[in-house]
């Protein structure tokens, strides 16, 4: 019997000019592209992302790369966790065809001096105001990405959901012709939100975590059976920091603009959202209503 083939290693390119070269023989074959764009230190909600960029189109880019702009100057920038081996290995498995993994200098160079500014739902009070300067750095470097790689499509997680939606306004507004997908989010058996940044968790901290899931289901169901949302929301804020977080924000807002509800206001599409921080470790989750 015929051994089963072992997958090769993804190619890994590190310039954009390498990436270019790379994509032009299946840009001539008109082959579909999808750009899933990460920072690495990949798990299955990453890898989620692939399974879903494999199914939607004929190759598959990955993008690996820790973009120092949206840190802020006491975030964990030099600490996040960096696995490339591991990273490799995850996306050989998944069938990734392209793995652009580029030094900062090579996306900031000397004298780089366009930074994007979004507004929109990159200015409603949430991350926003808690990592000033974070979605200038994400829309940049993600329109970046999107003009190097000029893919078809791309791929988010609604992990980062008004990431998700920064994107797609960012998209829309520059022409980019690409179509940007949100995917869900995938879950520990406990209901904690997959994240590259879950390993600082001690084992008490990991043990309180799930409560953000807890609430934001229990809000959800709340607000779903016609609760007033700030009670609901005072509630789930309370339940949280007795847990032990200090809470950023817990919000429900319009699931599309991010907006803040106002009484006036048909009641929109909504959607749960909260940041919280336990020990040194800033977890953010979110369910629709
Ligand atoms: P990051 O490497 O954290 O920048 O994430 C890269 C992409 O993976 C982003 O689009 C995230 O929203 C997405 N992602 C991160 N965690 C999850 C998860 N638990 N489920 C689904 N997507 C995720």
């Amino acid at each position: 019997m015929a051994k089963a083939a072992r997958k090769s290693r993804p190619r890994v390119v590190k310039t954009v000019k390498a990436l270019r070269e790379a994509l032009a023989d299946w840009r001539k074959k008109k082959a579909p592209i999808a750009l899933v764009p990460t920072m690495g230190a990949l798990h299955s909600g990453h890898i989620s992302l692939v399974a879903l960029a494999k199914k939607s189109a004929k190759k598959v880019v990955v993008s690996i790369f820790v973009n120092p702009t949206q840190f802020g100057p006491n975030e964990d920038f030099s600490r996040y966790p960096r696995t490339i081996e591991a990273d490799l290995d995850k996306l050989t498995a998944a069938g990734a065809d392209l793995v652009f993994m580029p030094d900062p200098k090579e996306i900031y160079p000397d004298g780089f001096s366009t930074m994007l500014k979004p507004t929109g739902p990159a200015a409603v009070g949430l991350d926003d105001k808690f990592r000033p300067g974070h979605f200038d750095g994400v829309a940049t470097v993600v329109a970046k990405l999107f003009t190097s790689v000029m893919p078809d499509i791309a791929i988010f997680g609604n992990k980062d959901y008004q990431q998700l939606q920064v994107i797609k306004t960012m998209a829309r507004d520059l022409h980019l012709p690409v179509k940007v997908i949100g995917a869900p989010i995938v879950r520990e058996k406990d209901g904690l939100a997959l994240s590259s940044r879950n390993v600082y968790l001690s084992p008490s901290e990991r043990a309180a975590a799930p409560v953000l899931h807890q609430v934001l289901k229990a809000s959800a169901k709340a607000i779903a059976a016609g609760e007033d949302p700030e009670t609901v929301l005072n509630r789930g804020r309370a339940k949280v920091v007795s847990a032990g977080f200090k809470l950023d924000y817990f919000e429900a807002r319009d699931a599309g603009t991010l907006a803040k509800l106002t009484p006036q206001q048909a009641r929109p599409k909504l959607r749960l959202l909260i940041a919280a921080k336990i020990g040194k470790t800033r977890l953010i989750d979110n369910l629709a209503v």
